[in-house]
């Protein structure tokens, strides 16, 4: 931040500085240096505009002040004579007096930017110096350690410098210009032959020379021999008189007169008279001698610029009294009393007797008027009140129908000299109002907004433009004024917002038990809400400008905070117990108006116990998987453990079948051995079977199945494969075909394990005499295989588990089987894509249907 009260002390010495030297460019080096001392910038410099050879409009780097240690730029060539072309956008800007007041970051002109970045610039401030109308150049503040804007109260106080600045220049302008005319008369003047000429001791004409004839347009003859006073204006006359006695009673030897002298066309002009007594030799008088110079061009410079003068100074004077009201209202708030005294100045300068300044507001597109100061003209007990009421607050001006409402609506300067027959003046004055003979009204603009009005009234003479001219100095002081007046109101009405917000924000955020936090970019806490004592145990106080990390202790691989704008955990230690809190953050990134992150918002809440559920859950499913591990590799282990053993069973009882066949043995004996035989082959059947199926789910499990897909005639490979299926005794398969073979891609392996196994469950849980049967059907995309039968059927509240490993329904009493067979023609048929559906009512049977695609 630039410092106020150092720019506010820069500006008031700079005020002095143009008060006190005569000249601007002795002014302006001592103004920039305070400047740059107050600012701290790296570089103040002043542009000043010229036309080149071309007649281009270009700038020359003119003055500057450099910080220590900063290399002056002075006599670099390339700041000499600059055409503004380069930089059109910034020339518009600074042209309508706009200030500039940016990040180079910012800029959009390519060349412009270059230029800054060359230079180390990273902010600056581009204020435009205006010499009455004409575009003189700009003050640059150059920050090159620094992105850092000026308030809008600091650029508007050096706007205000700068517009003084400008009237200084104009005024050193117009009195070098009077100076060099003065010099040029100099020159004519002596060049000039002197009027000659002698009078007699009563101031009749005796002798003239020709030159005389120039002067007065009166010939010699017509001179001579009047008396000199004749020519010469009346009031001179008794100095005229005076004087000459004076030189006749010796009391001066000789002696000079200014005097205007009537021409004959009746013309004063100004004249210079030398005269001295003429005496003879012998010492007698003889009459008075002299020269006459025509001193009347000089004179009317002297007079001019005596006027110029005391002009400046009383415009000088009232700049002082904007730029006080200006200061005091910058620093106290308060523009009310100086601009009594501005006022009060204005009234006297224009030879006003009452007037008001204010401001212009809009409603509703309608303009209207509020005073910021006006003349006490109040004419009755009523109208005193009134003023005394609303004089502080200002009093509002509505009536569009009277001389500044004309203003009011138009927004142009109203010069009436006479109010009463005036058209634009249809309103009738209150009652007792005094009487308005003569009204001057001057709009008050800022970058082309009407923002505010100045009314003056009953002026001796006329109100005439150069009254407006003169005053335009005032009046563009006065505008700035009132743009920083409306910036501080729009600024406390923010700061009221803003405080409403605060409070709001307060409210809810020490109400909650979740923590709510500000950080600054560098995640240090701004302000955090007294919930945190409770959930982490540490007071407010203690934290704020401090990091989360450095408060609570880091976990390893710790999110970053500042980069995470969605929800995530955060472990933190609490203060008090140690214990490990678990904290669900939620981070928003505050933005500016031009949208750069400033603060973070983050809201918290403990979910120590839910992360900690969680934790124990994803221990207890990995337990749960190892276990499950275990249990595949147990299993696959266990089944080939038992295969071999059973081979060699099932071998040793063929073999002793194949003995059993000797005739030496009783058939009573071999019947029996015979029954005990089959009765292990079945045993060691289905236990191979049985472990046959725990290898597939083993390997299943482990993925360590294949498939392997290939083109098949589905019609004929199912009709293969109920043909040769071994139906049992006195039980047949059907099997219903299609209208036409359809070829589609599957695993034949897969496909046919899973067809058997449904068809076995048919048989298996077949009941009464009705067989199973096998159905096929198709439609665009699929062949549908059902498998029917007419057996137990499942019941209803179990059908859900049927595919799940080892499920048994309750109603299959005594028939023999594990449970497996199912799960593994669900797993199998979900890898090569086939679809299971299947319906079943107990006692009247089930139909499994596989729906097989085309691909
Ligand atoms: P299991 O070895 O018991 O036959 P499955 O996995 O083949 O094992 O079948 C699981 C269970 O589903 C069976 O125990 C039985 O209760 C039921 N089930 C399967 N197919 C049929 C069917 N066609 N009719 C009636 N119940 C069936």
């Amino acid at each position: 931040m630039y410092s106020n009260a150092a720019i506010l002390r820069a500006i008031g010495e700079s005020y002095f500085e143009l008060e006190n030297n005569s000249r601007p460019s002795k002014a302006i080096p001592k103004i920039i240096a305070n400047l740059g001392q107050a600012t701290k910038v790296d570089r103040i410099y002043i542009f000043k505009n010229h036309l080149n050879d071309l007649g281009e409009p270009c700038m020359t780097y003119t003055y500057e002040w450099c910080a220590p240690g900063v290399t002056p730029q002075l006599d670099f060539d390339y700041l000499q004579e600059l055409p503004w072309s380069l930089f059109s956008d910034i020339e518009t800007d600074l042209r309508t007096n706009r200030v500039i007041n940016a990040l180079v970051k910012d800029t959009k002109n390519g060349e412009f930017y270059e230029a800054m970045v060359a230079q180390g610039i990273l902010s600056y401030l581009f204020i435009p110096i205006f010499s009455g109308s004409y575009f003189w150049g700009y003050i640059g503040f150059d920050n090159c350690s620094k992105e850092e804007l000026f308030t809008n109260d600091q650029v508007s106080s050096l706007h205000a410098l700068a517009a003084t600045l400008g009237v200084k220049i104009l005024n050193d302008l117009q009195h070098r210009k009077l100076l060099r005319s003065r010099k040029s008369f100099y020159d004519l003047i002596n060049n000039m032959n002197d009027v000659v000429f002698r009078l007699d001791l009563e101031g009749t004409i005796k002798y003239l020379n020709p030159v005389w004839e120039k002067l007065s347009g009166y010939t010699v003859e017509e001179s001579v021999g009047k008396q000199t006073f004749d020519f010469y204006e009346s009031e001179y006359w008794v100095e005229i008189q005076q004087r000459l006695d004076n030189l006749i009673n010796g009391i001066t030897l000789e002696d000079m007169l200014e005097l205007k002298l009537i021409h004959k066309n009746g013309q004063r002009i100004w004249v210079k008279v030398y005269a001295k007594l003429l005496k003879k030799e012998n010492g007698k008088i003889q009459g008075i001698t002299g020269t006459v110079f025509n001193i009347h061009q000089q004179k009317e410079m002297m007079l001019e610029l005596q006027e110029s003068q005391r002009s400046q100074q009383r415009l000088n004077e009232l700049l002082q009294a904007v730029n006080e009201a200006h200061l005091s209202f910058f620093v106290e708030n308060d523009f009310q009393s100086p601009l009594e005294v501005f006022l009060d100045q204005i009234l006297q300068i224009t030879g006003s007797k009452f007037g008001f300044i204010g401001e212009v507001f809009f409603d509703a597109g309608q303009p209207y008027l509020v005073t910021h100061t006006l003349t006490n003209i109040a004419w009755d007990e009523d109208s005193k009140e009134f003023f005394k009421k609303n004089y502080r607050g200002g009093i509002e001006f509505r009536n569009l129908d009277t001389l500044f409402g004309y203003t009011l609506r138009t927004g142009e300067v109203v010069l009436a000299n006479d109010v009463a027959t005036d058209p634009r003046a249809s309103g009738m004055l209150p009652k007792g109002h005094p009487p308005l003979k003569r009204f001057l009204g001057i709009p008050v603009k800022k970058a082309g907004k009407f923002i505010g009005m100045m009314g003056f009234a009953n002026k001796e003479t006329d109100y005439t433009e150069e009254d407006v001219s003169f005053l335009q100095p005032l009046i563009s002081g006065y505008a700035n004024l009132i743009s920083a007046i409306r910036i501080n109101r729009a600024r406390k009405k923010a700061e009221e917002l803003q405080r409403i917000s605060d409070e709001k924000y307060k409210l809810v955020s020490e109400n909650t038990g979740d923590i709510i936090a500000l950080h600054d970019l560098q995640m240090r806490f701004v302000y955090v809400s007294p919930s945190i004592k409770k959930v982490l145990g540490a007071s407010p106080d203690d934290i704020i400008g401090k990091k989360p990390s450095e408060v609570f202790g880091v976990k390893e691989n710790q999110p970053e905070l500042s980069m995470q704008t969605e929800k995530f955990v955060v472990p933190h230690f609490h203060l008090l117990t140690g214990e490990e809190i678990y904290l669900e953050i939620l981070m928003s990134p505050l933005m500016n108006e031009s949208g750069e992150v400033y603060s973070y918002l983050a809201t918290s809440r403990d979910v120590t116990q839910r992360e900690k559920m969680l934790i124990e859950l994803k221990e207890t499913l990995a337990r749960e998987q190892e276990l499950n591990q275990m249990k595949t590799r147990f299993i696959s282990m266990t089944s080939h453990e038992f295969r071999t053993p059973l081979a060699t069973v099932q071998s040793s009882v063929e073999i002793m079948e194949m003995f059993l066949e000797n005739e030496e043995i009783s058939n009573k004996v071999k019947d029996k051995f015979s029954l005990h035989f089959s009765r292990i082959s079945l045993q060691v059947e289905r236990l191979s079977k049985v472990i046959a199926d725990l290898l597939l789910i083993g390997k299943s499990s482990q993925n360590k199945i294949i498939v392997s897909k290939q083109p098949i005639a589905i019609q004929s490979f199912l009709g293969n494969l109920v043909d040769n299926y071994p139906v049992p005794p006195e039980r047949t398969l059907k099997i219903n075909k299609m209208q036409q073979e359809i070829e589609l891609t599957t695993d034949p392996i897969w496909l046919s394990h899973i067809v058997s196994n449904l068809i076995d469950n048919a048989f298996k849980y077949s009941k009464g005499p009705k067989d199973p049967q096998v159905i096929l059907s198709n439609d665009e995309k699929h062949v549908f295989l059902t498998i029917k039968d007419f057996g137990i059927g499942i019941p209803k509240s179990e059908q859900k588990y049927i595919f799940d490993s080892f499920f048994r329904a309750k109603n299959v009493s005594t028939i023999k089987g594990t449970g497996l067979g199912l799960n593994i023609v669900k797993d199998f048929a979900d890898r090569i894509g086939i679809d299971i559906q299947f319906k079943s009512k107990e006692n009247e049977g089930s139909a499994f249907t596989l729906l097989i695609p085309y691909e």
